[in-house]
């Protein structure tokens, strides 16, 4: 016999994440209660995952959980936002008992790890999409924006963009290779890690910040564009993972860097003069972050090479113009 709704609701999703004192009511009622707290701002997000389209057909169950709430806490990330409620919006073909468990486990763990609490959502039958919308804190006034961006800020990426579109390859098929190196950029993809400390602790000392799903050339630009600026990053600079090089080359590692998307990590400004500040109080290697490059007055992004030429990446590959 199938598992009714509200049974559904009862076994795989009213237990999720933490509980939390500033939830008056939970899932069960018609909506939920909330008790935002006091000199914050609200920040709210939501993004939805359609299976085919943000994640391959048949991945883990755990991973679309993890997944689905990853990306929305990234964007809070950026914004400097400390997460705490969330609600999901499930649409499945067919409620199939072992998949929801491993789907709510992926994402109660995640949400555990950042104190979320799962408050409500919505459940219905169809094509497999899931649609998560998360709520968070940031002291107000004081959220990191895209636009606060100058030209002559020096400009971070977190961790090693690129494993996380190397890891789609890899389990679609469309790249081969079982090492060790290959089940860590799997990984990566499956499994994203939200920079949430990191963003909250860049609002002390960042200009501008945005997360990166597009690619990092992609959303570097577009925090330049809304600031005004364009972007200028080394490519040299770009910090790949020994993982990616070592299945991938180097070269396609650094593509993959700039252009390769759902990396989840942050790309941020800071101003020269607090640079130095920055890194003594969020030590670069421990916070897992590095320049790549600057904000500059000429609109656009552009890669420039070892030998200072400009890289061209505006195509699937790169042209080396100028050389
Ligand atoms: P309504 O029809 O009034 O929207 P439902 O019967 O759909 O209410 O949902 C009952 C309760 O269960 C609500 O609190 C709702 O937020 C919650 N809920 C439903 N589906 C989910 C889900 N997938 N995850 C979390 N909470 C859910
Ligand atoms: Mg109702």
């Amino acid at each position: 016999m199938p598992i009714s709704e509200f049974a559904l609701i009862e076994r795989f999703f009213r237990h999720v994440g933490v509980r939390r004192a500033d939830v008056r009511l939970g899932i069960g009622d018609d909506a939920a209660l909330l008790a935002p707290a006091a000199g914050c701002d609200l920040v709210a997000t939501v993004d939805t995952l359609v299976e085919g389209v943000h994640f391959p057909a048949g991945s883990p169950a755990a991973s679309i959980g993890h997944r689905a709430l990853a990306v929305n806490l990234s964007d809070l990330a950026a914004m400097g936002a400390r997460p705490a409620w969330a609600l999901l919006s499930l649409t499945l073909p067919e409620p199939r008992e072992s998949w929801l468990e491993e789907f709510s486990a992926g994402f109660s763990a995640l949400a555990r790890t950042h104190q979320v609490a799962l408050v409500g959502g919505n459940t219905t039958s169809g094509p497999l999409c899931i649609s998560v919308q998360v709520l968070g804190h940031v002291p107000s006034g004081r959220a990191l924006l895209r636009s606060g961006g100058k030209a002559g800020d020096t400009v971070f990426v977190s961790g090693t963009p690129g494993d996380s579109a190397a890891g789609l390859r890899l389990e679609l098929g469309r790249l081969k290779d079982t090492s060790e190196a290959a089940a860590y950029l799997r990984e990566r993809f499956l499994y994203p890690a939200p920079r949430v400390a990191l963003g909250e602790r860049l609002r002390d000392f960042a200009s501008a910040c945005i997360d990166v799903s597009d690619g990092l050339l992609a959303d570097g630009e577009k925090l330049a564009r809304a600031s005004g600026c364009g972007v200028r990053m080394l490519h040299a600079d770009l910090p790949v993972s020994e993982s990616l090089v070592s299945v991938v080359g180097d070269d396609t590692a650094r593509r993959l860097a700039l252009t390769g998307g759902e990396d989840y990590e942050l790309c941020f400004a800071v101003r020269a003069a607090d640079v130095p500040r920055l890194m003594a109080e969020l030590p670069p290697d421990q916070w897992a972050y590095r320049a790549i490059g600057a904000l500059r007055e000429v609109p656009g992004a552009s890669v420039i090479a070892a030998d200072a030429t400009v890289m061209d990446f505006s195509h699937s590959g790169w042209d080396h113009f100028g050389a």
